[in-house]
């Protein structure tokens, strides 16, 4: 199965910056696929740049399609823009805005609900590794925010002490804790549990990239920094074989 690799481009990016996406539509040569999520602002834009070649999507979603919660973006909002899919349950989201599973699991939910793929965001803080407590904290947050269904669902191992940091797990580490989300998917959702996709994330570099994406059930990664320019993005697609 070729690798995916999806961008996070955060809270970055104007609208010249569609022009980074355009240069990633025209310039992914290799098998890996492209995905990009850029703010919610240039989402419309990048459908459009995209050309059908990058599949584009949000950051994060609310639980609920409509209603008075203002400043907030539903699924279905995100679908009608073009989008293909959203990421939930980002490190930034759980420390920035305090989601809880259960938030997390509401909005996965809801994505499915508008016909979204959902990229679910997993992983333990440098001290609970440090403590012994990462497999556990991993396999606490899928149970308490995987969604019905494994349909359209890929989860994304993050190490919140790996982003933007420059410091990456051994291929290794990474093979370990991959189990454990595979083996938390199977006890879920059965033989489903073997189709979902399980992403790297957390400071993916061009020069970084072919050794963690050629660990045991490494289906792609999530990348931050590396994402926001073309140059970097398509380095890594390239990396990624
Ligand atoms: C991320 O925030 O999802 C991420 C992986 O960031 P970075 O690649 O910059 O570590």
């Amino acid at each position: 199965m070729p690798s995916l690799i999806v961008g996070n481009w955060k809270m970055n990016g104007l609208g010249d910056d569609v022009a980074e996406i355009a240069a990633m539509a025209g310039g992914n040569t290799g098998r890996a696929q492209l995905w990009v999520a850029p703010p919610f602002t240039l989402i419309d834009r990048a459908v459009i740049v995209s050309a059908g070649q990058i599949r584009i999507g949000g950051q994060d979603c609310h639980g609920a399609q409509a209603g008075a919660h203002t400043g907030c973006v539903s699924a279905m909002m995100l679908a009608d823009l073009g989008a293909h899919f959203v990421i939930v349950g980002h490190s930034e989201r759980r420390a920035d805005c305090g989601e809880s599973d259960a938030d997390v699991r509401a909005k996965a939910g809801a994505a499915h609900a508008a016909g979204l793929e959902v990229i679910l965001c997993v992983g333990e803080t440098a001290v609970q590794r440090s403590e012994g407590q990462a497999d556990a904290v991993v396999a606490g947050q899928l149970a308490g925010s995987l969604p019905d269904s494994a349909e359209g669902l890929i989860i994304a191992y993050e190490p919140v002490w790996a982003i933007g940091t420059g410091t990456v797990p051994t291929p290794d580490d990474v093979a370990a804790m991959h189990a454990v989300v595979r083996g938390a998917l199977t006890a879920r959702y059965g033989a489903s549990g073997h189709g979902v996709r399980i992403l790297y994330g957390g400071s993916v570099k061009p020069d970084n990239a072919a050794a963690l994406l050629g660990a045991a059930d490494v289906g792609g990664a999530l990348v931050g920094g590396a994402s926001l320019t073309a140059a970097s993005l398509l380095a890594i697609a390239a990396a990624a074989g």
